[in-house]
């Protein structure tokens, strides 16, 4: 059984039986059974024999295993306390790789990269849980990590969202959020039937290369006026700041609205990165 690959579904159903180990719907445990689309994550990821990896909820060791290959260190962090003895099992063997218990949400980061991971730069690479996609993603971007880039799998609907251009109907204040920090590609579309149990939903491997020099502006009053503006998207960007209950004249956001040469008549879906950022210095400090 040791030398068998981790994708193989009969692999996985005897290391199941053997240790009795059940899916966690609620955990988003979906593995990889195909190890084509392995190999295409760690192969989009570019990693390398200097590279210090961090992998978030490696279930039995499939993509790790991939990863410990070819990497200088990987660091997995996995919240199921079940997993754990499996992954001693199947990762055992390999002496670059080091599995933390907990949750990706919570742990000190800052700390792992500095103790385990030579300080950074750091490749994150990862088949998402998807119940915590967003929450992880933002963790990941806004938390100045010294991450150089982010490969993730994630439901294929939120990949076109974090990628999306303004103009498109998908393009939201989650598109804004991950151009605002990264430049976001979708590398591939992936179907359900590679995952062991299959889930409902499509696939799309999105990869997030951060940028360096992020724009300089003040970063609450920014979000908060993207939170504002995509809050009621069929209204003009006008209607949605002037309705959203800042203390503002609404005579005073038009003005704004033109002082940075934006149509008080158009909507949020139409206003790219930067025009969000010439917004967020014409208006005064926001209350809330
Ligand atoms: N990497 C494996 C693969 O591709 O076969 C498993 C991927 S599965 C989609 C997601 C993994 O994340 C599961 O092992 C799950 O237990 C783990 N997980 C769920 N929530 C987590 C959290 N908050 N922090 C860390 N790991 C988590």
């Amino acid at each position: 059984m040791e030398d068998r690959r981790l994708y193989s579904p009969t692999y996985i159903k005897e290391i199941m039986r053997s240790y009795g180990f059940k899916f966690s719907k609620s955990l988003g445990q979906n593995f990889l059974i195909d190890g084509n689309i392995v190999r295409k994550i760690v192969e989009a990821a570019n990693v390398g024999k200097e590279d210090h990896v961090l992998e978030i909820g490696p279930g039995i060791g499939t993509l790790t295993e991939e990863l410990a290959l070819r990497a200088k260190k990987v660091l997995a962090v996995e919240l199921d306390r079940n997993l754990l003895p499996i992954l001693e099992r199947t990762l055992g063997k390999y002496e670059n790789v080091e599995i933390i218990q907990g949750d990706i949400l919570k742990v000190d980061l800052d700390k792992i990269i500095d103790e385990k991971l030579g300080g950074g730069p750091v490749k994150v690479v990862a088949n998402l849980p998807y119940y915590v996609t967003t929450p992880i993603i933002a963790r990941l971007i806004e938390d100045n990590l010294r991450l150089e880039t982010i490969v993730v799998m994630v439901q294929k609907e939120v990949a076109e969202r974090m990628a999306a251009k303004a103009g498109g109907k998908e393009y939201g204040s989650l598109s804004v959020f991950v151009n605002f920090y990264s430049l976001p590609e979708i590398l591939l579309k992936i179907p359900k039937t590679v995952f062991m149990p299959e889930p409902k939903i499509d696939s799309a491997l999105i990869k997030l290369n951060l940028r360096k020099d992020l724009p300089d502006v003040d970063r609450k009053q920014f979000f908060k006026i993207v939170r504002a503006s995509f809050s009621k998207r069929r209204k003009t960007i006008l209607n949605s700041l002037s309705s959203y209950g800042f203390d503002i004249d609404k005579e005073i956001i038009k003005s704004s609205l033109e002082a940075a040469n934006i149509d008080p008549k158009v909507r949020a879906e139409n206003l790219r990165v930067e025009d969000f950022l010439r917004l967020s210095k014409s208006l005064p400090p926001l209350d809330i």
